[in-house]
């Protein structure tokens, strides 16, 4: 609804699998020195000699993960590879191939499958990873994405959700929120368009959430700072599901309790506003919104000065030890369990 429907529509029947394969893998161009093949044999070849590799893999389900009445086909491309990349960079890597698979039923069209393709390539361009290949298969009912990523690290350099200690301080790249509000604001509109079809969304106010939903990035410029600065954060995880669920997932596994505080928690001003007029509540929506893809790391408290004031980054806690539980300390300075409510945290908001 948000764009204009490509008047084109070339059945995929016409091109049969391996011309529409070919199609769509066509100019991939490969630019990483351990790509030694990509796509075209029985199975890709890399090099990463002695470094380390990551792998990791995400699937998406139209319906369940995306909704293509206002996710645009290009966007998809890029956010399906991005969510990915986000998952390398959490392991303090660099991001280097990716495949992608997918599963699409016949009312889907050439045109809507290059339109996914130019926003994988977009993509693939902007991080710098290479498409090394993939599947391409039918499905009776929408379309099913699985795109895997692999990356590369100096074994000393990788970081675990494990390695936190007491007293480290919890740190968190740019802002929370924007892209569940983002979402709010395109359901809405979804809802209104199902009424008049003849609505025009104004989405300019909403510009920033919306683009936290649609084409979210990935945080590669963090590892880099990081290493910039020379902080090895002691464990780190993106998130994905909401603050309050991954803080949890550290805690859990570097066996440490933590303090969050709710003064601390980074909000963009339209995150604040569009709060307000969805009556929600912003630290709910922080900490269990979800799709921000930044990410949350520990550093050793010596390293604070070299952090400090960096815009992209912002201390919002610290650890303690596992007895002591892991809490939100209010701005009325009351303490309540964090708990991992993912979306469910809203039900009883509204
Ligand atoms: P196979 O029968 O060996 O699985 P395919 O015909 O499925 O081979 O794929 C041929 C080549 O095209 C392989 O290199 C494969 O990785 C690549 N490929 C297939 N589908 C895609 C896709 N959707 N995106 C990128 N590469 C793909
Ligand atoms: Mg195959």
């Amino acid at each position: 609804m948000l764009e204009a429907k490509n008047p084109q529509k070339t059945d995929l029947e016409n091109l049969g699998e391996f011309g529409l394969i070919d199609h769509l893998t066509k100019d991939l161009p490969q630019s990483q020195p351990s790509t030694k093949l990509g796509i075209g044999d029985d199975a890709a070849v890399l090099d990463h000699s002695e470094l380390q590799t990551v792998l990791t893999t995400d699937m998406l389900v139209e319906g369940v993960h995306f909704d293509l009445a206002y996710m645009p086909l290009q966007h998809l491309g890029y956010k399906a590879v991005v969510v990915n990349l986000s998952d390398v960079y959490a392991m303090n890597a660099t991001a280097t191939q990716i495949t992608v698979s997918i599963a699409v039923s016949n009312r889907f069209s050439l045109e809507a499958l290059e339109a996914f393709y130019a926003g994988v390539r977009h993509a693939a361009q902007t991080y710098g990873v290479d498409v090394v290949g993939g599947d391409t298969t039918s499905s009776t009912k929408g379309m099913i994405i699985s795109i895997t990523a692999l990356g590369t690290a100096a074994p000393e350099k990788l970081c675990y959700r494990s390695g936190a200690k007491e007293n480290d301080l919890l740190v968190v790249s740019g802002d929370l929120g924007g892209a569940y509000m983002g979402l709010q604001v395109l359901e809405r509109e979804k809802a209104v368009y199902a009424v008049n079809p003849q609505s025009q969304p104004d989405l300019e106010p909403y510009h920033y959430i919306v683009q936290r939903q649609l084409k979210p990035e990935a945080r590669k410029d963090i590892p880099e700072l990081l290493a910039a600065l020379e902080v090895k954060p002691t464990a780190m995880i993106d998130i994905s599901d909401g603050l309050s669920s991954e803080i949890l997932h550290l805690c859990k596994a570097s066996k440490l309790g933590c303090d969050l505080y709710e003064d601390k928690i980074p909000l963009d001003p339209t995150v604040i506003s569009s709060c307000e007029e969805f009556h929600l509540d912003s630290t709910t929506v922080a900490l269990s919104g979800g799709e921000d893809y930044e990410l949350l790391f520990t550093i050793a408290p010596s390293d604070y000065d070299k952090i400090k004031g960096n815009p992209n980054l912002t201390v919002i806690g610290h650890m303690t030890q596992a007895a002591a539980g892991a809490y939100l300390v209010t701005r009325a300075n009351t303490k309540i369990p964090l708990q991992a409510q993912g979306w469910n945290a809203f039900e009883d908001k509204k």
